[in-house]
């Protein structure tokens, strides 16, 4: 067999852990079946090792916290490793995905009972990001089955909690790592990602002065002023596109640091001003800006467009941070796979990710070298119509096995 055959080859197998795992019903802070599902499947391909989480997580200055309460006792993320036999002089290779998906969606029919028709897997999770450890068990089964002997080590983290910002990730940066690239495994229809936006998600917390609508004028509707506030954020994200403009890969896209507002409480009967108003959203932002900077910007920008009584009577609150993320596309992470890439007949085109994801925490944090990459398409996750196709993940490890044989098998100089 060779890594060409691979598609066909474990067709079944890719098919069956894809299944048992979207069976699963995985949502963040529940993910622990599914844990223990990835560890019993990688244990055929790997050593694979618990790593333990702590409510100590929650101090971290980076901990993200959409969801409040979330407990971390006797929870775990899976660390596996295929050891190679070169030592520490070897290029070994990173990869991470998340095993959480988000709730269904209005309308998805079935969400955790996998269907399949003439290849295509559909549910949730599918491509988000289940597919993705799919093809990396299938990418590690096929080198197994190959004997490949690799001089590097290959490491796979396999998180939870990426969906409510990347806690999961944030626990195994900080217990440290040590790797010469990192693969992040997201749906990207088999492009490289290279550059990976930003985000903030911000709580804005409004105050008004509540009463009877008789009373016109003694009254501050917080309604209104949540209204007031998306005014002065989305005038706010003008400025900031039009600054973030000229940025190499990110300039394609038309917007490529949306503004989102996802979430208004307020008000309890139409005649009456309400007192308070909750308004959440999730800001983007690029490279040219640090999620500091973004923070800042936004409470300068109420603080100088509000009126007297706006300017006293809001709090702003970040729920996730993440900067984005560039590496250069020159490095041998990028040209390397996007070489194996071509050789198994898909473009390997180059690209930026306009969402967010984990990859900032090893490429900034752990100055790990690192590309999001993966099988299936971005369209599809957190829909109702979320797929995948069986083909897209078989290519995807060709792709990788090729990758991981070229990366790891080389010795000598570590940082070419
Ligand atoms: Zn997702």
């Amino acid at each position: 067999m060779t890594i060409s055959d691979i598609r066909s080859a474990l067709h079944s197998e890719t098919e069956q852990f894809l299944c048992d795992l979207i069976r699963i019903p995985s949502l963040p802070g529940q993910e622990s079946e599914a844990v223990e599902y990835a560890e019993r499947r990688f244990a055929e391909v790997g050593e694979v090792e618990r790593i333990p989480l702590s409510n100590s997580l929650r101090q971290d200055p980076d901990y993200s916290d959409p969801v409040p309460d979330l407990e971390y006792q006797g929870r775990f993320n899976l660390r596996v490793r295929v050891s190679g036999a070169g030592g520490s002089t070897c290029r070994s290779l990173l990869f991470n995905t998340h095993l959480d998906v988000v709730p269904a969606s209005q309308g998805q029919p079935r969400p955790f009972e996998p269907q399949v028709e003439a290849g295509l897997v559909r549910g949730r999770g599918a491509c988000d990001a289940k597919g993705q450890a799919a093809t990396l068990f299938t990418a590690l089964l096929a080198l197994k089955r190959l004997g490949v002997k690799l001089n590097g080590d290959v490491l796979v983290h396999l998180v939870v909690e990426e969906e409510v910002g990347g806690n999961g990730t944030l626990a195994m940066v900080r217990r440290g790592e040590q790797a010469d690239a990192c693969i992040l495994m997201e749906p990207t229809d088999l492009r490289i990602l290279s550059s990976v936006r930003g985000a903030v998600w911000f709580r804005v917390i409004l105050t008004g002065k509540p009463g009877h609508s008789g009373r016109a004028g003694d009254t501050v509707s917080a309604l209104k002023m949540a209204v007031r506030v998306i005014e002065i954020l989305e005038q706010y994200h003008a400025r900031l596109l039009a600054a973030s403009r000229g940025i190499p890969l990110f300039d394609q896209f038309p917007n490529p640091m949306p503004i989102t507002f996802g979430k208004l409480a307020a008000g309890d009967w139409p005649a009456t001003a309400p007192a308070r108003a909750v308004l959440e959203g999730v800001l983007g932002l690029l490279p040219n800006k640090t999620r500091y900077q973004v923070m800042e910007e936004m409470r300068q920008a109420i603080l100088e467009g509000g009126d007297e009584w706006l300017r006293e009577h809001f709090t702003l609150e970040f729920m996730y941070r993440h900067d984005a993320h560039v590496l250069d596309p020159t490095h041998p992470l990028v040209t390397g796979l996007q070489a194996c890439c071509r050789q198994i007949g898909a473009t390997g085109e180059v690209s930026a990710m306009t969402a967010s994801c984990d990859s900032w925490f090893y490429n900034n944090q752990l100055r790990i070298p690192s590309v999001v990459f993966g099988p299936g398409s971005l369209r599809f996750a957190h829909s109702n119509e979320e797929q995948i196709h069986l083909d897209d993940i078989a290519t995807a490890a060709a792709i990788l096995a090729r990758f991981i044989i070229h990366w790891c098998e080389q010795t000598g100089d570590k940082h070419e």
